[in-house]
């Protein structure tokens, strides 16, 4: 078995809310079932071969950091689509997410230009402001979970074709009941938090895309996920009432 690479964009620019506990989760995951795993980190003009990435990791930034970064991310556009073709999984998260898409307008109607890889496009009106724990519904691994987390965004996105979920409590994509987009290979949500510490089957669902790229399909060996799962179940009462 060859490392599953990891390839982690901007970490120096794009980390909110604990986003980096997203990287721990897969490094831990995978030490802790002996699966080989390098992080390939990719700030600003670093050199990466985005051919070799299994799984694309970005978090969210305020609107000054993706002003930072967006023209570099647009400069390796043509790589990273190519890599994605060829089964690059990616995990986005917020800001990273906004950038996939055609673009993401402030409150002040600057636009920065997206990757364009999807046709969702965000745009913040300065008045509405998504804040707070989020509960989402959602399909892992044919199964339906109900997941946790906390958003920060101004910027509401529209004209997502493929939801990942149904917004069980919070704001999602643009208050329309609908959070993330998924289409199988990519996943991009609102969800911060870290997503992965506090749902760890969405982390076991990229290794094992990534694993099934070398073709391992058999199933991953167990991880007692207690602790993650009662804080979880403690969550998704104190917001759903359960
Ligand atoms: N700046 C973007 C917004 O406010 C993204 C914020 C984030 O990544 N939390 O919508």
């Amino acid at each position: 078995m060859r490392p599953i690479r990891l390839g982690w964009m901007y970490p120096d620019i794009m980390d909110l809310y604990g986003d980096r506990g997203n990287i721990q989760v897969f490094e831990k995951r995978c030490e802790w079932r002996g699966i080989p795993l390098e992080v390939v980190k990719c700030s600003i003009n670093d050199v990466v071969d985005f051919s070799t990435i299994d799984i694309l990791f970005m978090g969210g930034g305020a609107d000054r950091e993706q002003g930072v970064m967006y023209q570099d991310l647009i400069s390796r556009k043509e790589d990273i689509k190519k890599a994605m073709d060829d089964g690059m999984v990616c995990l986005l998260i917020c800001g990273g997410y906004q950038l996939f898409g055609k673009y993401y307008e402030d409150a002040d109607g600057k636009r920065l230009e997206g990757l364009g890889i999807f046709e969702y496009y965000t745009v913040a009106d300065g008045r509405t402001r998504s804040i707070g724990n989020i509960a989402v519904e959602c399909e892992c691994d044919g199964e339906t979970i109900q997941v946790v987390g906390f958003e920060n965004h101004g910027g509401q996105t529209y004209e997502v074709s493929k939801p990942w979920g149904k917004v069980l409590f919070g704001h999602g994509n643009e208050k329309n009941g609908y959070e993330g987009y998924y289409d199988g290979k990519t996943l991009g949500t609102y969800m911060h938090g870290p997503l992965l510490p506090k749902n760890p089957k969405i982390a076991d669902h990229f290794i094992k895309m990534a694993l099934a790229r070398q073709g391992i399909t058999e199933e991953l060996q167990e991880i007692n996920d207690s602790l993650s799962d009662q804080a979880r179940e403690y969550m998704l009462q104190r917001l759903l009432k359960k």
